[in-house]
C-alpha cells in the first residue's frame, strides 16, 4: 500500500509517512486507495478489531510482520459502548487508557509503530509535542521510558488544568516538559519552526506526533469499527456517530471505518464556541481563524487540520458538506448538560463529551429515534475544576491515570522562541547543536 499527499506531489511508504508526518508538498497523506474489510468479528477484542483493519495499511512495509504485537502492545484496554439511560442512547468510552483521553489510541500505536520502523540507532529520536492538554500526556506515556525516544512538551503557561500541567509534568526521564508563556498557537509554531528547519536532513533527530500523523489516525479506526460492529449484532439499524470534534482526527477515522465497511450509519461533528466547522456546515466558505477558549479546550481549534483529508476522500468541499452532520455548543450549554447528565443520562461527562450530548438531546427533541453513540473522549475527572462544581461532588480519578498524577512533577519555563528551544535542550544535553 501506497501513501499519496491530499496536495498530490509526493507518494511514500508506510515507513516513510509515519517518519515525516507531513508530506513533501505540504499536503497530508491517505491511503491511495481505502480497502474494504469484509466479515470482521463482532465478538473481537479491539486489539483484533485493529489488526484487521489497518492490515491492509502495512502490507509491503517493515511493520507488516509485527502489526499483530503493535496492536496487541497498544490497545491493553477497552472500548465499550455504555447505554446511556434513555432508549437507544449509548457513550462510546474512549477514556479507559493510562491518560484517561482517547488520544491515547493514537499515540500508543504510534510509539509502538516508529518503535519498530528500521532507522539511525545511533542518534535518539526527539519527538516535539505541542499539547492543549490531552495530547502531550498521551505521547508521554507511549513514549515513557522506551530506549531510543525522547519527548518534548510544550504547553501553553496557564492554558491548561491544574491536573492537566501535573499529568503532562509527571514524566521525567526521556520526557522533558516546557511551559510557554504563551499561547497554543505559539507552541505549535515552534515546534513547526524546529520541525521545518530540520526537514530535509536525512538524519533528523527531530520527529512530530501530532493530530495529521497517519500513525495516529489508522489506528483510531478500530474503535469506531469495534462499537459499530459490535452494536451491529444486536440491532437491525446501523450505529450513528456524534463526536466531539476539534482537529477531525477523530471524526476523519470515523468516516474512514464507514468507508472500508463498518456498520456506521450518520457521523456528526459536536463542536463548541470555535466557529469555523458549525460556519462552514451552515453553507459558508472554508474560514480559517484564530482559536477561542472554551471549557473544552482540547477542541480550541481555529484551522481543523484533517479537513484536508475530508476534502480529497469527498471530492471537495461541497461533498464535505453533504457527509457531515455539525453543530456549535456553547459554553453554557456545557455547563448545563454536565450538570444535568447523572439524572438525566446516568453518566458524568467531560466539557468535549457534553458538546456530543448536547447535540443528541436536540436530535432526540427533534423525533430523531435511531441509536446513537457519543465518543467520550476524556474521563471526567481530567477536568474536575469544571465538572465537580456542576454535579456538586468529586469525581474518582482512574488508577493508571493517578499513578501519573502521584509521580513527582518537573517543568522547565520556556519563551515561545525556537532559538531558545533548542539552546535549552542543547545545554541539557538532550541534543549536539
Ligand atoms: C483531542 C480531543 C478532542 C478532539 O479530537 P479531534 O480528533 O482533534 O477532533 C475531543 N475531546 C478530547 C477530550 C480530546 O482530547
Amino acid at each position: 500500500m501506497k501513501f499519496v499527499s491530499t496536495r498530490g506531489g509526493d507518494v511514500a511508504n508506510l515507513a516513510d509517512a509515519l517518519a515525516r508526518g507531513l508530506a513533501a508538498d505540504g499536503g497530508l497523506y491517505v491511503p491511495q486507495a481505502i480497502p474494504t474489510v469484509d466479515g470482521a468479528s463482532p465478538s473481537a477484542s479491539v486489539a483484533a478489531t485493529a489488526e484487521r483493519f489497518i492490515a491492509p495499511y502495512v502490507v509491503g512495509s517493515p511493520l507488516e510482520a509485527h502489526l499483530g504485537e503493535i496492536c496487541a502492545e497498544a490497545f491493553t484496554f477497552d472500548a465499550p459502548l455504555r447505554s446511556l439511560d434513555g432508549e437507544g442512547d449509548t457513550l462510546l468510552e474512549l477514556f479507559h487508557g493510562p491518560t484517561a483521553a482517547f488520544k491515547d489510541f493514537g499515540a500508543r500505536f504510534l510509539a509502538g509503530s516508529l518503535a519498530r520502523l528500521p532507522r539511525d540507532r545511533a542518534r535518539d529520536l526527539v519527538i516535539l509535542v505541542a499539547t492543549s492538554g490531552d495530547t502531550g500526556a498521551a505521547v508521554a506515556a507511549a513514549f515513557d521510558r522506551r530506549p531510543g525516544f525522547r519527548v518534548v512538551i510544550l504547553y501553553p503557561d496557564g492554558g491548561v488544568s491544574a491536573r492537566q500541567a501535573q499529568g503532562l509534568s509527571c514524566f521525567g526521564d526521556n520526557v522533558r516538559t516546557y511551559r510557554v508563556a504563551a499561547s497554543f498557537d505559539e507552541c505549535q509554531r515552534v515546534v513547526k519552526e524546529v520541525l521545518a528547519a530540520h526537514a530535509d536532513d536525512p538524519a533528523s533527530r527531530f520527529s512530530s506526533a501530532n493530530s495529521i500523523s497517519l500513525g495516529r489516525l489508522l489506528p483510531q479506526i478500530a474503535y469506531h469499527a469495534h462499537a459499530a460492529l459490535a452494536h451491529r449484532q444486536g440491532s437491525d439499524q446501523p450505529l450513528n456517530l456524534l463526536i466531539p470534534s476539534g482537529n477531525l482526527g477523530d471524526g476523519a477515522a470515523a468516516w474512514l471505518a464507514r468507508a472500508m465497511g463498518a456498520p456506521i450509519g450518520d457521523i456528526d461533528f459536536a463542536c463548541n464556541a470555535n466557529l469555523v466547522l458549525p460556519d462552514f456546515f451552515a453553507g459558508e466558505a472554508y474560514r480559517p481563524r484564530a482559536s477561542v477558549r472554551t471549557l473544552a479546550n482540547a477542541m480550541d481549534i481555529g484551522a481543523p487540520s484533517n479537513f484536508e483529508r475530508l476534502v480529497h476522500w469527498l471530492g471537495g468541499e461541497d461533498g464535505v458538506r453533504a457527509a457531515f452532520g455539525c453543530a456549535s455548543v456553547s459554553d453554557a450549554r456545557i455547563e448545563q448538560i454536565i450538570a444535568a447528565a447523572p439524572t438525566r443520562h446516568g453518566a458524568i461527562v467531560c466539557p468535549h463529551t457534553a458538546c456530543g450530548l448536547a447535540m443528541l438531546e436536540d436530535k432526540r427533541a427533534a423525533g430523531d429515534t435511531r441509536p446513537w453513540a457519543v465518543a467520550a473522549t476524556a474521563h471526567p475527572a481530567k477536568f474536575e475544576t469544571i465538572v465537580e462544581p456542576l454535579v456538586g461532588h468529586k469525581v474518582a480519578v482512574p488508577p493508571a491515570l493517578a499513578g501519573y498524577l502521584a509521580r513527582p512533577t518537573r517543568n522547565y519555563p520556556l519563551a515561545p522562541s525556537a532559538t531558545e528551544l533548542l539552546a535549552d535542550l542543547g545545554a541539557a544535553g538532550w541534543i549536539k547543536l
